[in-house]
C-alpha cells in the first residue's frame, strides 16, 4: 500500500493530479490533501474521482493511470 495525495492546484489543462508520496514527485504541488493509502493509483484515482470530476494520475509519479 502506497500513501497518494491529491493535488489542489489545476494543471494548465484542468486536470487535478493525484500523485503518490512515496517518491517526492517534483510535480507535487504543496496545496495537496492527503487521499489515504491504495493498493494502486487506480484505486486512488477512483476515490479522488468521487470529489473531483477532473481527477486525473499525475504524469510523472502516476503514468499508468495518467490520460490525455
Ligand atoms: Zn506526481
Amino acid at each position: 500500500m502506497a500513501k497518494y495525495s491529491f493535488s489542489l492546484g489545476k494543471q494548465a489543462n484542468g486536470d487535478y493530479w493525484v500523485h503518490v508520496d512515496k517518491s517526492p514527485c517534483p510535480a507535487l504541488p504543496n496545496n495537496s490533501l492527503p487521499l489515504g493509502r491504495f493498493e494502486n493509483s487506480r484505486r486512488a484515482l477512483q476515490e479522488a474521482k468521487k470529489t473531483q470530476s477532473a481527477a486525473n494520475g499525475c504524469k510523472h509519479c502516476c503514468p499508468e493511470c495518467h490520460t490525455k
